[in-house]
Parts: structure tokens; sequence; C-alpha cells
């Protein structure tokens, strides 16, 4: 059985203090919480900072990006080893605003989920397609092809050691959330991809859902049987409510 994840994307915000109330009403409700794996993926400043608070609590720390080399001239970067030094288990790549405003393709995020394997670290590849893709039909295709793009530079057997996170560009941040059976369909077809190359590694590989989700849907979407767990933006910023979310993991 696939234990659910709940891992949080905190994004561009925070400071030292929003972090500490945010962090200590993350750990101090996470007592009735053994069936579910809960993350946050922070802003690299305040890696240290939470790292410290996490010592001892059941919630993984992570980051939301890394370099797609190991070390050395590649100034403003961060590495995958950097990361384990503060004490992170995961780590996004691929999240569709990369892709949008930084340019990420294909073989960018192949190489950083190849350096987040090789350093220790669990990546969380993003995939999903836009709202106009939506429209056109395009959606497994696009789909397809993010992670075929991926598999055909770094393999399939690296999947042991990835988590998926399915997030339609059109929810994220919107409001709008996939249907259950929507996001459903494109879980199912995303394991089926993985399936015709590895039926082990699909049957054991968690695919997250990411756009929108919120205590009030959460339920509903986590019941789904390809869905295992979430990629929670917004509502990861409220420690009340990304509990919320974990219990319905
Ligand atoms: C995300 O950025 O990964 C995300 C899912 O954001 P939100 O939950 O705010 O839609």
């Amino acid at each position: 059985m696939r234990k659910p994840l709940i891992a949080g994307n905190w994004k561009m915000n925070g400071s030292k203090a929003s972090v500490t109330t945010l962090l200590e009403g993350v750990v101090g409700g996470m007592q009735d919480l053994s069936n579910v794996d809960v993350a946050v993926c922070v802003p690299f400043p305040y890696l240290e900072q939470s790292e410290r608070m996490l010592k001892g609590s059941a919630v993984a720390l992570g980051a939301q990006n890394l370099c797609t080399e190991s070390g050395g001239a590649f100034t403003g970067e961060v590495s995958a080893s950097m990361l384990l030094d503060f004490g992170c288990h995961v780590v996004i790549c691929g999240h569709s605003e990369r892709r949008e405003y930084y340019g990420e393709d294909d073989a960018i995020v192949a190489a950083k989920i190849a350096q987040a394997v090789s350093a220790g670290l669990r990546p969380i590849f993003c995939v999903g397609e836009t709202l106009e893709q939506r429209q056109q039909g395009e959606t497994d295709a696009v789909i397809a092809g993010q992670v075929d793009g991926v598999i055909e530079r770094i393999g399939i057997e690296i999947f042991r050691k990835v988590e998926i996170a399915y997030e339609p560009v059109w929810a994220i941040g919107t409001g709008m959330t996939a249907t259950p059976e929507q996001a459903q369909d494109v879980h199912a077809f995303i394991r089926a991809r993985i399936a015709a190359l590895d039926p082990e590694i699909a049957a054991g590989i968690r695919i997250l859902y990411g756009g929108s989700m919120k205590p009030g849907n959460a339920s509903e979407l986590l019941a789904q049987p390809d869905l295992d767990g979430g990629l929670i933006g917004g509502a990861s910023l409220d420690a009340t409510d990304f509990l919320a979310i974990c219990r319905a993991g």
C-alpha cells in the first residue's frame, strides 16, 4: 500500500517570524497523523531555521529547487548536497512556475531529478497541462511528453526514488480545482504509462495531486484510488488548513 504524502510548497513566502509561527503550528498538530507522511518545502533562506524547528518531529524538510550540477562555478545556485547538509529529504523538481518563468525544460528537470536522487533526496517531479492544452484535448499528450521526456533521459529505474505530482497549471493558485474524476483520470494515465515500462515501479510510486487543494476538497480528491497525496501551495501557509489536509490524507 502507498502511504499518502502531503507536502507543502511555501513558494516565495515567509519571514523568520512567520516561519516560526507556521512550523510551531504544524509540529504542534502532528500527534494523530501517523497514517500520512508530511513534508514542507521552504525557501532556501529558511532551511536552517526550519531544520532546527523540525528536529525530532515527523515533518520532513524539503526545498523547492536545486541545481542541475553538483557544485562549482554556478553563481546563485544551490546543490543537492547543500540541501542534504541542511537536513532536507525532499525537493520539488519541474514545478510549472519554474518551467514557465525560468525556462526549465524536460532536460533540465531530468538533470535536477538525477542530481537529487544521486545525493539521496527524494524529488517531487511535477507535471501538468495548461488550460488551453486541456481545452484543446491535449492533456494526455502533454503529460506523456513530460513524463517520457524525463524517463528517456535518466531511465525508469530512478523512479523507485521519485514522487510525481500532477499539477494542472490552470488549478495552481487559482481556486479552480480539478474534479476528483479529472484528477483520477490523469493519475491513472501516468501510472499506466509507467506500468508499461515497469509494473512494480508503477504500483509503488506515489502520485500527488496539486492545484488549489484545500481542507474542503481534500478528502474527495484523496479518496481517488490513484491519488497518493497532495502538493499544497496556498493552504500550506496556514497551519490549521495544512493540518486539516494532512488529516484527510
Ligand atoms: C503549488 O504551487 O504546487 C500549488 C499546488 O499551489 P496551490 O495549492 O496554491 O494551488
